[in-house]
């Protein structure tokens, strides 16, 4: 036993119940952490191969300015994320700011007018239910004539062949597949699982669009969407890929003309992706995507983590504390505001940054009720870094994720317990 490292946890505010209780929860969980060390050394041979093969090089982190012509670092990183992600071109720029940006603006720039988008995974991330039009919404999807059919998985989580067959037709252009669970209770898909969906809606119309939400999917398993015939993969570069360090950011890889036509709608038609400064942040962009497979590695380790304390302590977590891992994110149920509360406040007392702050319900913008965020970042809202959220409403479920080390991933998770445990919401059995 290593008492100073004990000493150390106690003087952050940890009880020696708590320290123990997570020592016995870590030892259990030493295999699949080996595991997950080697997904994180064949991603990381996978990124510093895409670095070499396109000849990165000092000159590539120069900032530009103004229009950002020829901006070498800007169109070398988008060559390295082609590659890495396994697609034919790749959009990735500050000037996406966030990833229902992102989404946004790949589903704008792919549909026309008296097109479909097909969603047959069920109900998306809730900020895309605006960008759709779902709810009502300035600018959205429908306001253009573009319509949304929806096919919801089964009770099992299965997909619904049956019903997503019935629901192709003539105008549908777009297949939107979200990887991660996001704000539900479903399971995350596995890539394998995404590209059986794929194949069974080419085999009904090949020349559909089918479009990956990758957020905080990116290097949790050894292949990615494209590699199982995805024509584009969208995301973040404030969660996986930018490795905690990207500052803002989004990227589209994939199928030439998904991404040419991503471009002339984030610039301008005609201008495409010849314009937009990199403004001084593109070696942060390389940087964090160098970095980024071990970051992954780290959140998932804390998802595992976590998933495993609060499903000794009886909450139902998904995924559950043995499955397979497709995403970052850990779902506790909690069926208490109260206790949904103490874990975030645990969560935010743990952080680097604005650790004395406590964390409130508010009227976030994009989400139908309050939601309750604990992060201190060093991006704002960064949830590659480690972060707690949900909406404030029935089941009290929240989703946990990121943790830019393990160490730091562990502490949170260990002073969410104390701040329940310390108000009596649960109980620790030495014994278990
Ligand atoms: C985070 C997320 C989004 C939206 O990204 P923001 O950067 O929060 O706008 C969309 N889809 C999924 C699955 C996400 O996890």
């Amino acid at each position: 036993m290593n008492t100073l490292l004990e000493e150390t946890y106690e003087k952050l505010g940890i009880s020696k119940e708590v320290y123990e209780f997570g020592q016995k929860i870590e030892e259990e969980l030493k295999p699949r952490f080996e595991e997950i060390d080697a997904r994180a050394e064949m991603n990381q041979m996978k990124v510093i191969s895409a670095m070499q093969k396109n000849r990165v090089s000092a000159e590539c982190f120069q900032m530009s300015s103004g229009y950002g012509y020829n901006d070498l670092g800007r169109d070398t990183l988008e060559k390295v994320y082609a590659d890495c992600f396994k697609g034919e071109d790749a959009l990735v720029r500050p000037q996406i700011t966030c990833g229902t940006h992102a989404l946004a603006l790949a589903l704008m720039s792919n549909l026309r007018p008296g097109d479909e988008l097909l969603s047959p995974v069920g109900k998306p991330y809730d900020t895309l239910e605006e960008v759709i039009g779902i709810r009502p919404s300035k600018g959205s999807l429908a306001e253009y004539g573009v319509t949304y059919a929806q096919v919801d998985l089964l009770e099992d989580g299965g997909f619904d062949f049956e019903g997503i067959k019935n629901a192709i037709n003539e105008r549908t252009k777009l297949v939107t597949i979200q990887r991660s669970k996001g704000y539900a209770t479903r399971p995350t898909l596995s890539v394998d699982r995404i590209g059986e969906l794929i194949a069974f809606i080419k085999n009904i119309k090949p020349d559909v669009i089918c479009m990956v939400d990758n957020c905080y999917g990116e290097f949790v398993e050894e292949k990615e969407p494209l590699e199982v015939g995805a024509d584009m993969i969208v995301g973040s570069l404030i969660k996986n890929p930018g490795g905690g360090l990207a500052p803002i950011g989004g990227y589209i890889v994939g199928k030439k003309e998904c991404v040419e036509n991503a471009a002339y709608r984030l610039t301008s038609p005609g201008l495409g992706k010849e314009v937009g400064a990199s403004l001084g942040v593109i070696q942060s962009f390389y940087q964090g995507l160098f970095l980024a497979p071990t970051v992954v590695s780290g959140a998932l380790k804390g998802a595992i983590f976590a998933a495993n304390i609060y499903e000794k302590l009886g909450f139902a977590v998904v995924p559950n504390g043995t499955e397979s891992r497709h995403d970052i994110i850990q779902a506790v149920t909690f069926n208490d505001p109260e206790k949904m509360i103490a874990f975030c406040e645990g969560i935010q007392a743990a952080a680097p940054v604005d650790s004395y702050v406590t964390p409130e319900p508010w009227a976030m913008p994009g989400y139908d009720s309050d939601v309750i965020m604990a992060a201190g970042a060093f991006v704002q809202g960064s949830s590659i870094e480690l972060s707690a959220d949900g909406p404030v409403k029935p089941p009290y479920a929240v989703y946990f994720q990121g943790g830019l080390t393990w160490y730091h991933a562990k502490l949170g998770i260990l002073m969410s317990l104390q701040k329940l445990y310390e108000r009596n919401l649960v109980k620790i059995d030495p014994v278990c």
